[in-house]
Order: C-alpha cells, then structure tokens, then sequence
C-alpha cells in the first residue's frame, strides 16, 4: 500500500494528496501505478465469500473506489461517489428526494441541470424554484417542511457571478435542508465547497478534474454518513456508473490537477486584463480581477483569491463580432466544453445557452455578443496575442459588414 493511506492522509497538502490519495501500489507487482480491472465479476470461495473487497463492477470496482478515495481527500470529505456523468450524478441525487419535495436553485445553473430541473425532476413530482439572487431570497423561498434541497452553482456560467456558500449554508441548515454546489468551474484545487459548509459537492469531472477532453464522468463527495449510504444505494440501483477505463483515465488527469488549474489561472488573468485594457471590448467577466462584482467572495472563498481558468466578455460588433471573432482565433478552438489542457472559446447565446428564451437569457447577462472562454495550459503570451489579434480582426470586419452597433 502507499505510504499515504494509513488515516493521516487529510493532513497533506493538495498536490501531495492529488498524486498519492488512492493511488496504493500493487500489494502483489509492486507496480506503481494501478492496473485497470476490466472483470465485471469477481470469484468467489465459498457462497457469499468473494476472494477480495469485490463482487460486481456495478456495485464497486478498484479503479472507482481509488478513484472515489482521491476525489474524497482533495474535497475534503469524508466520502465520494463517482457517477457515469456530471448530468447523472444531479440525477441521482434529484432522485434521492421523496415525491413532494422542494428544491432552491440558483438561476444560473449549468444547462443540463436546469433540463433536468424542468423537464425531468418536475415529472416525478419535485419542484424547483430559480433565484437570481440566492443569498438574499433563501429564506422566503424555502417551505417549511417541504424544502430539501438549496442547490448552488458558483461561480455561475457564463458570466462567473459568485454565490457566498457560508451566508446561504448558514440558512439552509437552519431549516435541516441540505446544500449542494456544482463545483466544475473551480475544479477542487481553487475552491472547497465542504470547507464552507455545504453538504455535497459535485463535479462533472469531464472538466477540470479528468482535464484532457476525453472522458465523461461526474462525482460527489461529502461527509454524511446518511449520505453515504442513501447514495451508494443509488449509485448500484441506478447503475449510472463510470467504467473502470474512465476511472483510471480520470485519476491520472487528477494527479496533475494543481499544476493545470494554476497555469490555467495565469492564462486567464493575462487574457482579462488584456481584454479589460481593449477598445474593442464592452465588459469582462472575471473573479480574478479586482473590477469583479463579487471579488470580495473569491478572495474569502477561493484558494489565493484565483479566478480559475474561465471567463467571459462582451465585445463590439454584436452578435456578428463574437462568431468572427471564434473564427478568428487559431490557438483557441470553436467548441463547447471546458477546463481541458487545450484553450477553448464559444457564444453561449448562439451555442451552449441557445435554448434559453431571450429575455431570460439577457436578464443573466447572457447577450449574444458575450463570447466564454476556457483557458488551457499553453503559452500565456500566445493566448494573449491570439485573442487580441482576433478582436482586432471580427470588430473591424463586423463594422465593415454595418452590425457594428450592438
Ligand atoms: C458539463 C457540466 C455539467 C454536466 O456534466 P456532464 O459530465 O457533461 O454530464 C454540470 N455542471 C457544470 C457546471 C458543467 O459544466
């Protein structure tokens, strides 16, 4: 076993625990890195007495559970609970809830988790109220006796705006309800939602956290031990479970989390300032920068006060400046998605936020010239000049074409 598993693990530091948590060598090779253990089951010598720890992959397998125990470590919690997608494991934990029940939602959430609030929670009789403002309408949301759930998503997507996890903790929990927060923006090395009271943090760990686009797969953790068991039973009766070739895949895109959440950080704050300095550019959306609307809950609630490797700005031009612009750019690519090694750009209004009607849509900022960018791990000053030069490029042409008024 590696030296780190031995009880005492929490007390490392995070790029410690990212490379060692979970990671036991082979008690038979020696080898240092674990095997993948495709066997879906596993013998055993007499009825009921499995050789090991394991009898069915759905129900656990060892590249999930090293997986699982890594995750734990870097959240901070007690448990984790890996899932087949970031989407399934909002499900799952939607599906913990008893017909009847009521959720708080921030507005702002991620897409698929408001598709799954609207269209599929409702249909099993759970109802979510959406706030744009969470940590002041809290408390006259909630129904006593019928609110289970305040569900958080901080910073928010697409325009980074950040939720004080404490203040909204602090409130739910006198009521006994339970908080959730949809970490995937921050990945667990910028921000610890557990450490601030929330109850369970998850992640779609095809962001950040397996961080090189190539595989889909979600995770929560948490310290409850009520949790733990209502969960897990879930996890095996739903059976939305990652495969053991995604589990290994993602823990080793894990043991290099801090290194590319730091670069990616570095990246994105060049690109914001540069983008703030820019005449060609309206606003910028950055908890990195001291001009941010909730900086002062970034440097509470973030690790160094960093901003993260996501950002997003309004440029000049309108609609059609923001996709020259994405054309533009030749580092960057055109593509949905974040928190890889590679520099993304998108138009959440055209692309990922497309299925939100208008009005609603600019209520959160969300315009059709706001362009999102996920900064990867190459060279800052290539980004830089990258993105520069394709401002340059889409709000001269967009002029040229007569939509320079936005
Ligand atoms: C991508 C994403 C999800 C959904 O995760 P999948 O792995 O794509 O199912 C949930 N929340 C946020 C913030 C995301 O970015």
């Amino acid at each position: 076993m590696g030296s780190l598993d031995n009880g005492h693990s929490t007390e490392r530091r995070f790029g410690t625990l990212a490379v060692h948590a979970g990671a036991p060598h082979d008690p038979s090779t020696g080898a240092v890195i674990a095997p993948i253990s495709l066997s879906t089951t596993y013998a055993q010598t007499s009825v009921g007495s499995p050789v090991g720890l394991y009898e069915y992959t759905r129900s656990s397998n060892p590249n999930r559970d090293n997986f699982e125990e890594a995750i734990a470590a870097l959240e901070h919690g007690k448990y984790a609970l890996a899932f087949s997608s970031g989407s399934a494991t909002t499900a799952v934990i939607l599906q913990s809830l008893a017909a009847g029940s009521h959720v708080v939602s921030v507005s702002d959430v991620y897409g698929g988790t408001h598709r799954y609030f609207t269209k599929v929670a409702s249909a099993h009789g759970v109802e979510v109220s959406f706030s744009p403002a969470i940590e002041q309408e809290v408390e006259k949301l909630i129904r006593p006796g019928e609110t289970k759930l305040v569900w958080i998503e901080s910073p928010s997507n697409p325009t980074l705006g950040l939720v004080d996890i404490r203040a909204v903790s602090e409130i739910a929990h006198k009521h006994g309800i339970t908080v959730v927060v949809d970490n995937t923006f921050m990945s667990p090395y910028v921000q610890n939602p557990l450490l601030h009271g929330a109850d369970i943090v998850v992640h779609s760990v095809t962001k950040y956290i397996n961080g090189h686009s190539d595989v889909l797969m979600g995770v929560a953790a948490f310290n409850s031990d009520v949790l733990k068991e209502r969960l897990t039973f879930l996890q095996n009766a739903i059976g939305a479970v990652p495969s053991p070739f995604d589990c290994w895949l993602a823990h080793r895109g894990l043991k290099t989390l801090h290194l590319r959440a730091r670069e990616a950080t570095k990246n994105a704050t060049v690109i914001a300032q540069a983008l703030e300095s820019s005449p060609h550019v309206i606003s910028v959306n950055y908890p990195g920068l001291d001009s941010h609307k909730h900086r002062a809950i970034a440097l509470k609630q973030h690790r160094d006060g960093m901003g993260g490797g996501m950002l997003s700005f309004r440029l000049k031009g309108g609609q059609t400046a923001a996709h020259l612009f994405c054309k533009y750019t030749k580092v960057f690519t055109l593509a949905e998605s974040l928190g890889g090694v590679e520099s993304l750009v998108e138009v959440p209004a055209s692309m990922t936020h497309a299925g939100i009607p208008k009005a609603e849509r600019e209520a959160s900022g969300v315009f059709d010239d706001l362009v999102r960018v996920s900064c990867g791990v190459e060279d800052a000053e290539d980004l830089k000049a990258d993105v520069l030069n394709a401002l340059g490029l889409a709000v001269a042409d967009a002029e040229k074409k007569g939509n320079g008024k936005s």
